[in-house]
């Protein structure tokens, strides 16, 4: 990863004063299914974890429809580039007040920031999107999810990566095993199956993890369900044969 592309500097901490998660939306500002992370930096803007915008080559930040959307100047393509976002109201609907938040807070950055991108020439290559692990190009999207559970207890952590194939299968394995050894301690273990299958479909759809091996992680991943089935199946003989 190379640090001194524009687009890809590196999301830390220490460097943002703001950040959250959001929602990826459509072009009307419609949720569209996805988070992403959103950083706003002393000179930077992040969208994603992996993906920067210069302050300086923002040209609008806009609310549209329930959402709002980020316009820059991409001066190394010389395109003008768009992305959309919006915030979920816990249960049902939009939160336009932390929207209208967002949006105050990201062109009061943009009024600060004076430092410009380095002018050095960004060769298109560079911005292509690559593994965060070996830096392979045509890399795939992965959102995964962790689940720990112990008896009461469930928490539930998404996880996005940005990975080669070769990659994206040690990543789908390792969250499949946790899931399976700390997702099914307590309650969580009705939902973990679910959360399990969408992530090995993940794995399967990005072509890191072939249909055999993929039905195999299914199969194993289902035991909670068998076991409550199981518990149900004695209660039912038991009430039948009483
Ligand atoms: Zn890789």
């Amino acid at each position: 990863m190379s640090t001194d592309n524009p687009f890809r500097q590196r999301l830390r901490r220490a460097d943002v004063s703001f950040k959250t998660w959001l929602r990826e939306a459509d072009a009307r500002g419609k949720d569209a299914g996805g988070n992403t992370d959103f950083a706003i930096g002393r000179d930077y803007l992040w969208i994603a974890f992996d993906f920067s915008i210069p302050l300086r080559w923002i040209r609008n930040v806009d609310p549209v429809g329930p959402g709002f959307t980020v316009v820059w100047q991409n001066a190394v393509a010389g395109s003008e580039e768009q992305a959309f976002f919006c915030v979920l109201r816990t249960g049902w609907g939009y939160n336009t007040k932390k929207r209208d938040k967002i949006v105050a807070l990201v062109r009061e950055a943009i009024s600060k920031s004076s430092a410009l991108p380095p002018q050095r020439t960004v060769t298109a290559a560079e911005v292509l999107p690559s593994c965060e692990k070996c830096g392979e190009l045509s890399p795939e999207v992965y959102d995964l999810s962790w689940l720990t559970s112990f008896l009461m207890y469930v928490i539930r952590k998404s996880d996005r990566r940005v990975l080669c194939r070769a990659h994206g299968a040690v990543r789908v394995r390792t969250v499949t095993v946790y899931n399976l050894t700390f997702g099914n301690l307590g309650i969580g273990l009705l939902a973990s199956p679910v959360i399990s299958y969408r992530n090995i479909e993940a794995g399967k759809r990005n072509g890191a993890i072939g249909h055999a091996e993929a039905a195999v992680w299914m199969v194993l991943v289902t035991w909670p369900y068998l076991l409550v089935a199981a518990a149900l199946a004695s209660v039912v003989h038991f009430v039948v044969t009483f």
